[in-house]
């Protein structure tokens, strides 16, 4: 019989590379989606599985519809990925990103716990929870200081697995993921607002790109390969918690200097920082040693820096072109024009 498998927050860019990860290991996919006034499904539907997974209602606010997920998939594997995600959101809204982002992770354990303590649970931990710790690079050993709302709810999700394996002897795991992107990531997040931004600007639909600190530096890997370590966790002999990076750094600069010389153009020409982008409260400085997960998983990432900006910029590039032939195709960024204005109150410092 196939093996099962449930992810929550399959909608969004981890959940639909894992999906079609899944399917092609012959696993019976099932997926959590919230019940959006739009629907919000075109990630599954740009990778063509979207009629090939079992969808199922449910809200992380939301303890029935998350017991309810499980007795229905009545899963193997859980892939708990829904979450806020943005740090940025999660200084505009820090109490909703706690109950989403970190008691989230309870309700999800708790239910484990309650209805088949034997489904193994991965949970997706964060370098955000390295924060502006001292170590360079950071591995499993190195401390934790958050530096968000977000980091701070997902270091009570990182424990409650963690309290969760000691105390109940539950197989969890978590991936400690550096930051991961792709073409299906979300506009709001800076590589792909560069590579949209980029893409637009060498079409002449956009003048220019506002962008907050470009001296931050990350260490950024390819989404597809980083689903890969997920399901790795969950097939070892123990559960274990994994940092899955590059071990390479680089600043949104760079980023932004490599995407403009994709289309031939000087980035100079066409940058300008806006406050508005800026943080309360920021972490200069990411880069992960996986090490440990190259050792037990066998795991390692193909895909660096030069080539995973070339990879989104061109997809970018490519899709307006499309539109601009006329042609329609599940996509996202339509449904951010630039002219909307957007006042927040944190990123206003
Ligand atoms: P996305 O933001 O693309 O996807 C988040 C998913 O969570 C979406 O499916 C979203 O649904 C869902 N979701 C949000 N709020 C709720 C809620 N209240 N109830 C149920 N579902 C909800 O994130 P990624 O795919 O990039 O990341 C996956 C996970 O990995 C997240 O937990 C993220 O924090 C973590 N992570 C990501 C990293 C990265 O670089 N991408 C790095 C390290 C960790 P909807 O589509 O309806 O909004
Ligand atoms: P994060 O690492 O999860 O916070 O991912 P982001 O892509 O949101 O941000 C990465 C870094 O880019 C952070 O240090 C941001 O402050 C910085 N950054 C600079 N300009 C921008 C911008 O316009 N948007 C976003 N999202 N981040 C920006």
């Amino acid at each position: 019989m196939n093996k099962k498998g449930l992810i929550t927050g399959i909608t969004g860019q981890d959940g639909a590379y894992l999906a079609k990860f899944l399917l092609e290991k012959g696993y019976e996919v099932y997926g959590t989606y919230r019940r959006l006034s739009t629907p919000n499904f075109w990630r599954l539907q740009y990778l063509d599985i979207f009629d090939k997974v079992n969808l199922i209602p449910a809200d992380l606010v939301d303890d029935a519809s998350i017991v309810e997920a499980i007795k229905i998939s009545n899963p193997d594997d859980i892939y708990h990925l829904a979450a806020q995600s943005f740090v940025g959101a999660s200084f505009e809204q820090p109490v909703g990103t706690g109950m989403v982002t970190g008691l989230g992770v309870t309700r999800v354990l708790e239910a484990i716990r309650q209805i088949n303590p034997k489904i193994k649970f991965y949970q997706a931990s964060t370098s955000e929870l390295y924060g502006n710790s001292s170590d360079k690079p950071v591995n499993e050993n190195s401390p934790f200081k958050p530096a968000s709302p977000y980091s701070a709810a997902k270091l009570y999700g990182y424990w409650l697995t963690q309290i969760y394996r000691e105390g109940y002897t539950l197989f969890v795991c978590n991936g400690i993921l550096f930051n991961h992107e792709s073409p299906l990531r979300g506009l709001e997040f800076v590589t792909r607002k560069i590579s949209n931004t980029v893409a637009k600007i060498a079409l002449d639909l956009e003048k220019e790109l506002k962008l907050g600190n470009l001296e931050s530096k990350r260490d950024w890997g390819y989404a597809p390969e980083y689903v890969e370590s997920m399901w790795l966790m969950l097939q070892q002999k123990e559960p274990d918690d994994y940092v899955i990076a590059t071990n390479e750094a680089h600043s949104v600069r760079e980023f932004t200097e490599k995407a403009f010389d994709v289309v031939g153009l000087d980035w100079q020409e066409y940058v300008k920082v806006d406050k508005r982008f800026l943080r309360p409260l920021d972490v200069n400085f990411l880069q992960g040693d996986y090490s440990k997960a190259k050792k037990k998983l066998g795991w390692e990432p193909e895909i660096k820096f030069d080539k995973l900006v070339e990879i989104m910029v061109k997809e970018d590039l490519d899709r307006w072109e499309r539109w601009q032939n006329g042609e329609h195709f599940p996509w996202d960024a339509l449904n951010y024009p630039s002219e909307v204005k957007i006042v927040t109150r944190a990123l206003s410092v």
